[in-house]
């Protein structure tokens, strides 16, 4: 057999292992790379270095003249010259050279065959193959023989720096899009959802061209009738944990697209938080950490091998990658009808916002568009307060075009098939985070489960003072004092304060859609003070 090579993008390294099977990938990974280990479920356990997080600051789309005007340029999209893209190339391409064998993972994102992308991974760590691997839609053998050109390439070079005295860099990593190019440049980074986000940003530019709409959410599909439902959030809220649902069918848990006939999922596997995990709490993802699977930067005890997934020494952020067939209830190909509902998942750290709320479709836009979440400080930094960030189409860090084309595409769709629209807090309940507690996971399973039952639709709902929307009094195994959060605090007066102070910040958040959001959006928010 000839062997593999990338000549064609100046790759000189001659040993290049394609798309190696996962247990080639775990004996690579043991024989050379130092800390890597095989937990006593089976699953592989690999660090990703400094970096055990996505580096936000550091993504960067190159500025070109074809889609120049296409892109939101910004904190999010922050521009590249085209100049420092080729050194940043070339310095990943040169770094790639130096090393002995190199790791190719050929996948697709899209379940759609219509609406596939060829996507090209070059590697220098068997994890990282392997987390692609999983990541990406697996080829079958006859597939990946008539691949030919990929769309796109990513080459990770994240053990390597980016040098700071290049024109645009602003640290030692960077995350490089091209989009003509059809390439992806990672240096300083090891941290491998890197790569599956990129994929994921490519997808939003390109989805919305063709009137598709990509989305950051996690999705199932119901037994009989196939209709879709998704619940889209921001990180942390919920979409992975709660898309693991044995009464439903999954389709995928972070990135879907809405096409003309139906939804698909854009990944060949799931990527879950795993801190604190437990076998009673998520039994479908715990059980699906096994053989085939990766474990990033979780601890391990070096006697028995066994994970403890209470350690949150390395980060807060340890994360299992897995095959979408290891959950029981997959279905494969990852496609399904329409959406009868969908879910906006929140976590609320404040406690003012309702466990569920039925949206209007202007309040839906309104909450779309201003995509809310609050992040619980770590407390390794010494802070106990919560901070509210907004992040629009819950997804922010991966819009390419402004936030609404996709909010457009979404009111769109929704109108014409009919899909009703929930606001549900996964956070906390009775009093703010440090006072209250976050709401239990059974509870937010039987809000979830009342709105897939169809039976939520027609309970009649009380409109919230100050947000508007028509806040769910009555839902099968949840306690009634929880769903009005007023009621829920000890002190109402105190309840009161805190609404109007997150009102307060909804508000100032939405002033820089305001000019263009037209009547009907902008009066779908808080309402001015509080109705008494
Ligand atoms: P990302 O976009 O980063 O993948 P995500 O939205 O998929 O984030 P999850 O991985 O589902 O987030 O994380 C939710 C975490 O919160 C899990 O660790 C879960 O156990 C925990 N959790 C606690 N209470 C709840 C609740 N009521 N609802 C949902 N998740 C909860
Ligand atoms: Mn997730």
């Amino acid at each position: 057999m000839t062997p593999f090579l990338l000549e064609d993008y100046g790759i000189t390294v001659e040993d290049v292992r394609r798309n190696l099977p996962p247990s080639k990938l775990y004996e690579e990974a043991i024989r050379y790379d130092a800390r890597t280990r095989i937990a006593d479920s089976g699953a592989l356990v690999a660090y990703s270095g400094a970096k055990t997080g996505r580096s936000p600051k550091d993504k960067r789309i190159v500025r070109r003249p074809q889609s120049e005007k296409d892109i939101w340029w910004g904190p999010v999209n922050v521009a590249l010259e085209p100049h420092s893209f080729e050194i940043n190339r070339e310095r990943a391409k040169d770094y790639l050279n130096t090393r002995d064998r190199l790791y190719c993972v050929d996948g697709f994102a899209g379940w759609d065959p219509d609406h596939r992308v060829k996507v090209r991974v070059i590697c220098t760590r068997p994890y990282h193959a392997l987390y692609m691997h999983i990541m990406l839609i697996r080829p079958s053998r006859d597939e990946l023989e008539s691949f030919g050109r990929p769309d796109y390439v990513i080459y990770n070079a994240g053990q390597f720096p980016a040098n700071r005295l290049t024109a645009g860099m602003t640290s030692q990593t960077s995350v490089d899009i091209s989009i003509e190019d059809g390439e992806v440049v990672i240096l300083g980074t090891e941290y491998a959802g890197e790569m599956k986000k990129a994929v994921f940003t490519i997808m939003n530019y390109l989805m919305p061209r063709r009137g598709i709409l990509s989305m950051h959410c996690s999705a199932t599909a119901d037994k009989k009738t196939d209709r879709s439902s998704v619940l889209f959030g921001l990180s942390g809220t919920g979409k992975t944990t709660l898309s693991a649902d044995p009464k439903r069918r999954l389709i995928g848990d972070d990135e879907h697209c809405w096409a003309d006939d139906g939804i698909f999922n854009i990944e060949g596997g799931c990527y879950a938080k795993t801190i604190d995990l437990t076998p009673e709490s998520e039994p479908e993802i715990f059980q699906a950490l096994h053989f085939g699977a990766v474990l990033e930067n979780v601890v391990l005890d070096e006697a028995d091998r066994h994970v403890d997934f209470f350690d949150h020494r390395i980060t807060e952020n340890t994360r299992g990658a897995y095959p979408i067939e290891l959950i029981r209830n997959v279905k494969v190909p990852a496609i399904a009808g329409h959406p009868t509902d969908v879910i906006f998942l929140t976590c609320d750290a404040f406690a003012v916002l309702p466990p569920v709320s039925k949206l209007s479709p202007a309040q839906a836009m309104y909450h779309f568009i201003s995509g809310y979440t609050a992040k619980v400080a770590g407390t390794e930094m010494g802070i106990t307060e919560p901070e509210a960030t907004f992040s629009a189409c819950f997804g922010g860090p991966f819009l390419v075009w402004h936030p609404t084309k996709y909010a457009e595409l979404l009111a769109a769709k929704m109108r014409r098939h009919h899909t009703h629209t929930w606001l549900v807090n996964t956070g906390w309940s009775g009093g703010p985070y440090g006072v209250g507690k976050r709401m239990k996971l059974a509870m937010t399973r039987a809000i979830i489960d009342a709105i897939h039952g169809g039976g939520l639709v027609h309970t009649p709902t009380k409109p919230d003072p100050v947000f508007g929307f028509g806040v769910v009094t009555h839902c099968p195994n949840v306690p009634k004092e929880i769903l009005w959060p007023r009621d829920a605090w000890g002190d109402e007066s105190e309840y009161d304060s805190a609404a109007s102070r997150l009102a307060g910040l909804f508000r100032d958040n939405f002033r820089q859609y305001e000019a263009n959001a037209g009547p009907e959006l902008t009066s779908a928010g808080p309402a001015m003070g509080i109705a008494t």
